[in-house]
Parts: structure tokens; C-alpha cells; sequence
């Protein structure tokens, strides 16, 4: 079976959770012909992505999110971060982050991934250039030197054949289709599962996130709109499974212990999800015809809620590099190549220092509290108060997490693709 002039793109998603339909999305109206293949709707309850968790959102993907024109949906159902609070069990060290200090609105934003699926999905039904493929799966890809042939099973057991000149990885940490053109991923097991649920304490949380280390992994707080509190509960991988099985009391003293009274008695808890954690990292972020984007190129651990932020910046950044080349190619279709080997090693080099940075940043802090020697604890204690003392380090922090490092990308600057500047 070949593909017809109807089954060729010029750039095929794989993958159609956070990242990819994010991409989707900053792709449109830019007048490129695009497949979206995604396995599970996004408002199953099997869906992966948008699943039971919530998500912390940087301020700089507010600002993407904003350009892109879903904003408007997200703020509905997000709740703003005034400050935050990162303070390290049985020891004195603490540091505090307020977004009026630092002349911001909010720290960040928490949104329910469900919410954050709805919103994007609704501006993708609309969407002309874009022909989606869901519930379907990708069964099989052949690079050619012109296009790659992509084999699309539906669930009707019906295969399509397409072809596209890009094809963008989209489809998690386990991405067949990073394996498929042959690029490894090195993998860190850290022993850990996060545990995600529900809280709501005695008092109200006045939008103050929480971060707390503890001998056994950190424990996040982070504030939802109707009081409640989204609880991500790191935990040794053995322990987490015991936790898994407590009762809903049992579970909460747990917590108690841990976290303290800073927010009361804690009241009442939703229903436990486990998620065992890792550190993936692609050994490079595209090859032959395929750029490597979010889970994909690489899997965090989400102690510090850097994984989709830095994913919306590979998604920033493809867009616009998307949109240059067009440029470039005014009126004529013929001539435009998205999988050009220019295009993806400017997309390698550009990615390159912030996903650097930001694994290093996470893969460290998870280490550095994981440490229970001595000294590494007077160090961290120390680290927490200079961080508290001094601002510098402290806007440090909140350029990293914004990813204000290096060329920052038009969407996250408030610019459209496609406008000048
Ligand atoms: C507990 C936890 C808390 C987190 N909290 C935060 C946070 O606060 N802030 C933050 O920035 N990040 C956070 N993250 C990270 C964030 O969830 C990820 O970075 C994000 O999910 C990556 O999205 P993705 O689209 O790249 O991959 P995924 O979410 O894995 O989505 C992949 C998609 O591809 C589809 N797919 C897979 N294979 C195929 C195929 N063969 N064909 C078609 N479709 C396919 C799947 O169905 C899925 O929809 C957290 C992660 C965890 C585990």
C-alpha cells in the first residue's frame, strides 16, 4: 500500500499528550500540513498524560501558553503560587520565594493535567491544516531519504500509510519512536515512586506551595483553587508500595509526620497513584528525519516540576524554527523541508544548554537530598539559608525554572510565529 498526495505531511506528531498537542497547537495557522497520532483520547481515563496528576506551571509557560492562545482555558481552572516554602526535615536550614518580592504576579500556576488536556485539545478541533489520528498507533516507520513512511494502526484494525519529511518524538519516556531511528536512552533508576494524591489540611494554604526534604525523599504541597492540596509524596520504592496499601489514616499520620503542622491537621485524602521515577535521557535530540521533544528526549524526576515547562520550551523552540524555514520558502511548498539536517541541528544546538542545565539542576537536587552523610546535610542546610538570604540566587532559581537562560524563544517572550522580532 503507498501513500497518496492526501496521506503526506510535512511534519507527523507522534504522540499527542502534553508536549505533542502542545506542538500541535503552535503549529497552527502557520499553513503546515500536519498528523497528529495519539493512542489514547485525551479525555479517557487511561489517558497517560492527562491523567490524575496536576501540573506546576512556570511563568514562562504561562507566557507561551498565552501566545499560543490557550491561556484563557488554563487560568480558568489554574491556581496561582504566591510563594514558595522549601524547608528540609529535622534540620534548620529553610528558604522562601515570594512573588511579590520578586515583582512577579505569581510564582507559577497548578493545573489539573485533565484541564490542561481539555484546553488544548479544544483548539485542536478546529484546526484546518491538521488531520488527527486517535485512538490510532504508530505500528511502523521507514526513513527514506526524502520522507519517512509511517504505518498508523487505528483501532478499527484499519493501517494507514502516510508519508512525512518530519517526524516529531512526542510519545514518552519509552518513545518507540527515538527507538525506531535508532537513538539510546540512558536511564538513572532512582528507587523512588511518587506517590499523588489529594489533601485537604485545616487551614488554608494562602496559594503557598510547600517542597520538604525528608531522610526518605522530598514531599510537595501545592495549592489547588477549592482549598485542597495536591500532595506528590516521594518515597524509597519499597516503602511507597507499603504506603500504596495503608488506610486513608494510617496514610495521613504518615504525612503529618513528615510535613508538620504549618497548614494544621490534615483532613481528608483522595485516591493514591504511584508513579516510579527515573531519570531518561536521549543521547541526542533528533536523527534522520526526527526531532526528539518533552518525555521523549528526557524523563525528570519531578521533585523540582521542570519536566513539562522544559518540554513547552523544545515545543518553542521546534515551532520557531518551524516558522523560520518557512520564511525562507515563501509560496512554495516544493522547496520546504522540516526534516532538513540544518533545521534539526539548529533545533540540537539551540536545546542543548536548557535541557543541560535543567537535568543537571534536577538530577542534583534529588541526589544532594538523598545524601545522608553529615557533611552533605550541614552543606544543604547552609545552601537553604544562603538561598533564603540572598535574592541573587534566589532570581537565579527563578530563571532556570522560567527558562530565561540563553536565546529565549519568541512564544516565551510574547511574540507570535511568524511576526517580526
Ligand atoms: C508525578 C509527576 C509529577 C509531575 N509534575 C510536574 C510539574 O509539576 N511540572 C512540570 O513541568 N512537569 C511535571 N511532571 C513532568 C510531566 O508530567 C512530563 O514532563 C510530561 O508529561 C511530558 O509530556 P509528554 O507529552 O512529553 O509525554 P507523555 O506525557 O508521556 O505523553 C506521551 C503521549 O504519547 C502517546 N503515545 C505513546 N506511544 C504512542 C504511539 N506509539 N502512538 C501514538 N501515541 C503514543 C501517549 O498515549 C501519551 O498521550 C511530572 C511528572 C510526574 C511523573
Amino acid at each position: 500500500m503507498g501513500a497518496d498526495a492526501n496521506d503526506s505531511f510535512d511534519i507527523a506528531i507522534v504522540g499527542g499528550g502534553m508536549v505533542g498537542a502542545s506542538l500541535a497547537v503552535a503549529l497552527k495557522g502557520l499553513q503546515v500540513r500536519v498528523a497528529l497520532i495519539e493512542a489514547v483520547p485525551h479525555d479517557a481515563a487511561s489517558q497517560p498524560s492527562f491523567d490524575e496528576r496536576t501540573t506546576a506551571l512556570s511563568n514562562g509557560s504561562r507566557c507561551i501558553l498565552e501566545t499560543l492562545g490557550v491561556w484563557p482555558a488554563v487560568a480558568a481552572a489554574a491556581t496561582p503560587i504566591a510563594k514558595i516554602h522549601v524547608s528540609d526535615q529535622g534540620h534548620f536550614g529553610f528558604a522562601r520565594i515570594d512573588a511579590a518580592e520578586q515583582g512577579l504576579r505569581a510564582l507559577g500556576y497548578v493545573v489539573a493535567n485533565r484541564a490542561l488536556g481539555a484546553a488544548l485539545w479544544s483548539t485542536l478541533a478546529d484546526q484546518g491544516d491538521l488531520r488527527v489520528y486517535c485512538p490510532a498507533r504508530v505500528s511502523r516507520l521507514t526513513a527514506g531519504e526524502q520522507a519517512v513512511e509511517i504505518g498508523v494502526a487505528e483501532a478499527s484494525g484499519a493501517e494507514t500509510l502516510i508519508r512525512a519529511r518530519l517526524v516529531v518524538a512526542a510519545d514518552g519516556v519509552e518513545s518507540a519512536v527515538r527507538a525506531a531511528f535508532g537513538v539510546s536512552a540512558a536511564v538513572r533508576d532512582y528507587d523512588q515512586t511518587a506517590v499523588i494524591t489529594t489533601v485537604l489540611p485545616r487551614n488554608f494554604h494562602q496559594h503557598v506551595a510547600y517542597e520538604r526534604f525528608t531522610a526518605n525523599g522530598p514531599l510537595a504541597l501545592l495549592p489547588q483553587n477549592d482549598g485542597r492540596c495536591t500532595l506528590v509524596l516521594t518515597l524509597q520504592r519499597s516503602m511507597a508500595e507499603s504506603a500504596m496499601r495503608w488506610s486513608d489514616e494510617e496514610f495521613l499520620a504518615e504525612v503529618q509526620r513528615r510535613f508538620g503542622f504549618r497548614l494544621g491537621r490534615f483532613l481528608k485524602v483522595g485516591r493514591r497513584v504511584a508513579y516510579p521515577l527515573a531519570l531518561t535521557r536521549a543521547s541526542r535530540t533528533s536523527a534522520g528525519r526526527c526531532a526528539i521533544i518533552g518525555n521523549a528526549a528526557q524523563g525528570l524526576h519531578p521533585v523540582a516540576g521542570m519536566g513539562f515547562n522544559l518540554g513547552l520550551r523544545d515545543v518553542a523552540c521546534l515551532a520557531e524554527l518551524v516558522a523560520e524555514h518557512l520564511a525562507l520558502h515563501p509560496g512554495n511548498p516544493e522547496l520546504r523541508d522540516f526534516g532538513a539536517s540544518g533545521l534539526l541541528s539548529a533545533y540540537d544546538a539551540w536545546r542543548a544548554a536548557d535541557r543541560g542545565e535543567i537535568i543537571a539542576f534536577t538530577d542534583g537536587l534529588v541526589r544532594l537530598f538523598a545524601n545522608p552523610l553529615r557533611a552533605v546535610q550541614r552543606l544543604r542546610n547552609l545552601g537553604l539559608l544562603a538561598f533564603d538570604l540572598l535574592p541573587p540566587a534566589k532570581a537565579a532559581l527563578s530563571s532556570l525554572s522560567t527558562g530565561a537562560a540563553g536565546r529565549i524563544p519568541k512564544l516565551a517572550r510574547g511574540v507570535a510565529l511568524g511576526a517580526p522580532l
